[in-house]
């Protein structure tokens, strides 16, 4: 008998619409996973589905590495708008792993240089290269050495077990680990770039202080080190912004996108100024599929959607409301003991239990509200952190039925009836 690997859940999902899915017997299910932070615009929004419809009875391949679609300036026109100036030349790809390898072969090609730094916590993909990068759960990694030689990864500032003004001490001691790095292992005339994810997603929902992102751009601007942001999980307003380094008042030189940018679709790229793109050479790096059609035709719509529906503020207001709601059962729940986040991005911390952290909690709280028709899913090193991310189409009450699922499940799990 065929088998398919693996298999989570036993859910057999049929068809989705904003922010439900349901399944093939019918039952309903919020989706607060927005299909691991993809369909900011809601499951199957009707604009982007014709879009993909029409473009459907046109071309279905596009064959772009060798011939010119003019949807790809389109997409980057629209792109552009939402971007800086100096963020201007666009490369294309499927998947959120494919466009961190470009980044990595666009930084060593275009400088020369061998190494990259990451930071503890970041998750950017499971290709060898990208996985390489990954440093946010050891599952990831173990069991597929040896990885990409060149990479060196430097401290990231856990803030919650700190006060505020710790958090600028450990920002401080952060980046003088970070200069140490320079100065010990990995050398600025050997260093190509640095890669951040500016709030970490798999790694636990951690948004480090302006300072550290900024004091990253200083050491980089200072050892004409290139600055990459991966922003696959953070981007198309997911944050509240449509891209988080707006948080922070730093630009990359390179920025990663995917997930939110297609609606469900596989599309990715980088981004960078042209005249670092301009030194890579035509025909070094890309592949057969690289950009869809019917991807790019569901990009440039969701875009559109984004804009017209006003998404983007709806994220920034609504995540302020559930992250208000939220620290209310903070309050009443002594095992929750952090919640954070920006935007429609928010994370939920669950205590740590006999030095196993959170585990089981966050674990359990999860089963039991999927058991109850919400599927939210967990993050973090320990999942000791239950992520929310429904569509930036949700509305209040939509949270608030969510959330009297997530307190009932609470009060299952931790045995409070
Ligand atoms: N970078 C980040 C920040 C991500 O969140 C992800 C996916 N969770 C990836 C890279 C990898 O993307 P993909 O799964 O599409 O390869």
């Amino acid at each position: 008998m065929s088998q398919v690997w693996p298999l989570f859940t036993n859910i057999d999902v049929d068809y989705g619409e904003n922010i439900h899915l349901y399944d093939r017997t019918g039952k309903k299910f919020i989706d607060f996973t927005s299909g691991i932070g993809v369909t900011n615009t809601g499951h199957c929004h009707p604009r982007i589905v014709n879009a993909i419809k029409v473009q459907s009875e046109k071309l279905l391949h596009g064959q772009t590495t060798i011939l010119y679609n003019s949807m790809l300036d389109e997409l980057s026109h629209s792109l552009q708008k939402v971007l800086p100036e100096k963020l201007n030349c666009f490369f294309f790809s499927n998947s959120g792993s494919e466009a961190v390898e470009s980044a990595i072969k666009l930084v060593r090609h275009a400088t020369g240089k061998p190494n990259i730094i990451c930071f503890q916590g970041g998750y950017h993909g499971r290709s060898i290269g990208a996985l390489s990068l990954t440093t946010a759960k050891s599952v990831y990694r173990s069991g597929y050495q040896p990885l990409m030689p060149g990479v060196f990864v430097s401290p990231h500032p856990y803030f919650k077990q700190y006060t505020e003004e710790d958090n600028e001490k450990r920002t401080r001691q952060c980046l003088e680990e970070l200069k140490h790095l320079l100065n010990t292992q990995s050398s600025p005339s050997e260093t190509a770039a640095m890669i951040i994810e500016p709030v970490l997603g798999e790694g636990g929902y951690i948004s480090p202080s302006e300072s550290f992102i900024k004091g990253i751009r200083e050491i980089c601007d200072k050892h004409d080190i290139l600055l990459i942001f991966d922003e696959i999980q953070t981007g198309f307003g997911r944050t509240g912004k449509y891209f988080a380094f707006e948080h922070f008042g730093v630009i990359p030189d390179i920025l990663v996108i995917a997930k939110g940018i297609a609606s469900g679709l596989p599309l990715s790229g980088i981004v960078a100024n042209k005249k670092l793109m301009d030194k890579w050479i035509p025909g070094s790096h890309g592949g057969t599929y690289g950009p869809n059609p019917l991807s790019m035709a569901a990009a440039i719509e969701t875009l559109k959607v984004l804009e017209e529906e006003d998404l983007i503020n709806n994220s920034m207001h609504m995540g302020n409301y559930l992250l208000a709601e939220l620290q209310k059962l903070k309050n009443e729940y002594p095992e929750i003991v952090d919640v954070r986040g920006k935007g429609l991005m928010i994370g939920c911390e669950f205590v740590a239990e006999n030095g196993d952290p959170g585990t089981f909690i966050a674990e359990k709280v999860r089963k039991s509200c999927l058991s109850k028709g919400l599927i939210l899913l967990t993050c973090g090193p320990y999942n000791q952190v239950i992520r929310w991310i429904p569509p930036l189409t949700i509305e209040k009450s939509e949270i608030d039925k969510a959330l009297t699922i997530f307190d009932s499940a609470l009060k299952n799990s931790l045995e409070r009836e």
